[in-house]
């Protein structure tokens, strides 16, 4: 019994001891799990305190990442318009180039004022002398060149009334005559594209439709030569306005689109009557310019005009003699 009890006993102690012991240690545990709870929450909080720390200033870097791609994209926005703008503005400034490239717009006078002073007789220029050699229906792939290389030489410039019809007939050549003729600064104006007075004048009264249709032709043909922006507000009608009858719409339309009608007070004679020398041709530009403070000289570089080339050399240096300045109309 006593074996038994004491089996009974420590049966039952050492459960009990065991289970003090499991109690015991149940008891420690729930503190420690209290303790770890406390640890794991505070850690947990710590954690995610910092994590949210973590997140804000995950969240401010990205912000500030977008904010700069946002700058960034601004900047280049504002780039891109500055540069449209400027874009627009250059070709608006070549399209006001009428007539002339932008370096040789030094060279030029306003056309619209040489048309009045002519229309009234009026050749004066404040006291200053001023000269523009013009030269019409070229260009000629034989008397062009000629002309070009003597204006080079004298380091002047021209006005060139040029007709379409000529300028195609002279093919590619004809075309970088001209090309070569506006990149060195003379002015290239508009003298039709037919050069036909039956069609622009039929019973020598103006034809306003076929007159405009005929100009825009040859702009259109300018324009392919020279490029879309070139343009030109100064027209010479073929054999000369004061020829025609019925020319008062022309006037009307050309002053609604501040073009000009550029005419001439001296001339050299070479498309005049028979062939004439170079002297003779001398002679008549000098003794029509005579006197005149504004000198608007008519010549011609299309086929046949060598007498022309050779007059030219003389002909600049009495102008140069005489204190005049080399002008184009634009
Ligand atoms: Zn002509």
């Amino acid at each position: 019994m006593t074996k038994n009890k004491t089996r009974k006993n420590n049966k039952k102690i050492i459960p009990f001891k065991k289970k003090k012991n499991v109690r015991f240690s149940k008891k420690v545990g729930k503190k420690d799990l209290f303790k770890k709870k406390v640890i794991t929450v505070s850690l947990g909080v710590a954690i995610f305190l910092a994590g949210l720390g973590g997140v804000e200033a995950t969240i401010s870097y990205i912000d500030e990442k977008k904010q700069e791609k946002i700058e960034m994209q601004k900047l280049a926005e504002a780039k891109r318009l500055e540069e449209e703008r400027r874009k627009k503005e250059e070709e608006e400034a070549k399209k006001r180039m009428v007539g002339v490239n932008h370096e040789a717009k030094k060279y030029t006078y306003d056309a619209k004022i040489v048309e009045q002073k002519l229309k009234n007789y009026d050749y004066s220029n404040n006291g200053e002398k001023v000269v523009f050699l013009t030269f019409d229906d070229g260009s000629s792939t034989t008397v062009t060149p000629q002309i070009l290389d003597i204006l080079k030489q004298y380091d002047v410039r021209a006005t060139f009334f040029v007709a379409g019809q000529n300028i195609e007939n002279g093919g590619q050549k004809a075309k970088d005559l001209i090309k070569q003729s506006f990149e060195y600064g003379n002015a290239i104006a508009n003298h039709s594209y037919s050069h036909d007075y039956k069609y622009l004048y039929p019973g020598r009264s103006l034809n306003l439709e076929n007159f405009i249709n005929d100009f825009k032709k040859n702009e259109e043909l300018l324009k392919e030569i020279l490029g879309p922006y070139f343009s030109t507000r100064v027209i010479r009608c073929p054999g000369g306005s004061m020829s025609w009858k019925d020319m008062d719409p022309l006037y009307e339309k050309l002053d609604e689109s501040n073009s000009a009608d550029i005419n001439w007070n001296a001339l050299s004679g070479d498309a005049e009557g028979g062939k004439k020398t170079a002297d003779e041709l001398v002679q008549r530009a000098i003794k029509t310019s005579e006197g005149k403070e504004m000198v608007v000289l008519l010549m011609h570089d299309t086929y046949g005009k060598e007498e022309t080339a050779k007059a030219l050399p003389r002909i600049i240096e009495y102008f140069k003699d005489n204190g005049y300045t080399f002008k184009t109309l634009s």
